[in-house]
């Protein structure tokens, strides 16, 4: 099967300190959670309970305020302990509600009841998705709120116009691990999750973008989908950072459908059922929650979480409740191998750097990967200058030049000619691969970040 790919630049990007590809290990459940009111891009959600109020399991404790927020559910039975709030990284303040464990759970150690949804129409689905706080759980946190007003928009999308549903199953990061690891264990949820989500956003086909390395689990989903009654296929993409970027997967699946229709254009087949038209990414975590929704009727409780690093002491995929402390999670990892420099939340490659020593932030519906890093991880303190190696502009896979760019803001800021450069910033898109071959160990990405931010 021939393997799509982004034309340039990119790297193979390995790290042993990352978790092996086993089996998940469920978390011991916490007995005081923190649950924000914001997990996912957006404003937060308004507390619907105060101090002292009992709760139950996935109970609707926030109140999303519309597009641009989601409900929020409490993770655990219990009592409202207090309302706390905490600072985060570029002086954000976040909001959520202590709960301490107690009473009995409605649907952990319970069997299954299914609930239907095949005779359910488009909207209906959708309202259930919102209904039950669904986020896009491998980015930013964007609620599927917003992504359905937008398909619900006719400025925006022409209803005649074909649209395709993409199963993000690209693993370019060994950070990603716990989105393969729920991958294996919980397929047919993910399909169903996708088969769902399709009917709900009136998708005419959904591709299975798998990395190349995965042809198996390609093999498995589709296999999985042929019972349904959507056209489905499977495209095999590159492992080569970053595929899974939205950008970088969308000139692969572009480069499969020139591909598809000049080949089976030539053998007479009908050339408008190949037509991707407008595409909507969706990862397996997602999709997996869209499907506890609308099969389950459950909201979000608990996420797979890579937790490792130098500094962990037992690397390993967890399942965990949303709203346990990171240091349980840690110390549930058998502690540290010594005093960790950096503790980030995501990939060591484009994660977000907690406050030094806070083990106290909560898993939410986002945390896809949970890493603690020695000092010899993350290179120290030492920066060096620039030394014209030319090793970041191989890798970016937009064509910048990340040596000229960083110069340009670094060095000569507020300079007219170099603002022209600065302008150029906007198209970074953080991937990171710049500063992971950068020998002088540059933050470069980060400061793209930042002056793009600036320039707005
Ligand atoms: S972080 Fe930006 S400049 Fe660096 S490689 Fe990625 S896209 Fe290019
Ligand atoms: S990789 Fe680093 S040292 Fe080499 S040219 Fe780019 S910024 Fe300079």
């Amino acid at each position: 099967m021939k393997v799509y790919a982004f034309p340039h630049g990119g790297i193979h990007f390995t790290d042993p300190t990352a978790p092996p590809r086993k089996e998940s290990v469920v978390a011991f459940l916490p007995v005081l959670s923190v649950i924000p009111l914001t997990q996912h891009a957006g404003v937060k959600a308004l507390p619907l309970v105060v101090a002292g109020a009992s709760v139950r399991e996935g109970m609707l404790i926030g109140r999303s305020q519309g597009c641009g927020s989601a409900h929020i559910h409490a993770a655990v039975p219990g009592q409202v302990v207090r309302m706390v709030s905490w600072e985060m990284a570029k002086g954000v303040t976040n909001e959520g509600l202590i709960i301490r464990l107690g009473g009995s759970f409605e649907q952990l150690g319970k069997p299954e009841e299914r609930f239907s949804w095949e005779g359910l129409e488009p909207r209906e689905i959708q309202q259930r998705i919102i209904h039950y706080g669904i986020v896009e759980m491998e980015g930013s946190g964007r609620p599927l709120e917003d992504m359905f007003a937008s398909l619900n928009n006719p400025l925006q999308f022409e209803t005649s116009e074909p649209l395709t549903l993409v199963v993000r199953c690209v693993f370019d990061d060994p950070w990603l691990v716990a989105d393969y690891v729920l991958c294996r264990e919980r397929a047919t949820a993910v399909v169903e999750g996708s088969i769902i989500l399709g009917r709900a956003c009136r998708a005419s086909r959904i591709i299975y973008a798998v990395s190349a390395r995965e042809k198996d689990l390609g093999t498995m989903l589709l296999a999985e989908a042929q019972s349904y009654a959507i056209p489905a296929s499977l495209v095999l993409v590159s492992s080569r950072y970053p595929q899974r970027n939205a950008r970088e997967l969308e000139l692969a699946l572009r480069s499969y459908e020139k591909h598809e229709i000049q080949e089976k254009g030539e053998k007479g087949e009908n050339l408008e059922r190949l037509a991707l038209g407008s595409l909507i990414i969706q990862g397996p975590a997602t999709l997996a929650a869209v499907r506890d929704a609308l099969v389950l009727q459950r909201p979000i409780l608990d996420r797979y979480v890579a937790v490792g690093g130098s500094a962990v002491k037992k690397p390993q995929v967890m399942k965990v409740r949303i709203g346990t402390r990171i240091g349980d999670i840690f110390a549930e990892c058998g502690g540290f191998t010594g005093e960790p420099q950096k503790i980030i939340l995501g990939s060591p490659l484009s994660g977000r750097r907690v406050f030094e020593k806070n083990l106290d932030e909560p898993v939410i519906k986002t945390s896809y990967a949970l890493g603690a890093l020695l000092a010899k991880q993350t290179g120290g303190r030492v920066i060096r200058n620039c030394i014209g190696c030319g090793e970041c502009r191989a890798v970016c896979p937009v064509g910048l030049d990340p040596e000229a760019l960083f110069k340009g803001i670094v060095v000569c800021r507020g300079k007219t000619k170099e603002k022209q450069i600065i302008g150029k910033a906007v198209e970074c898109h953080g991937c990171g691969c710049c500063d992971l071959v950068c020998p002088s160990r540059l933050s470069l990405s980060t400061a793209f970040v930042n002056a793009a931010l600036e320039d707005q």
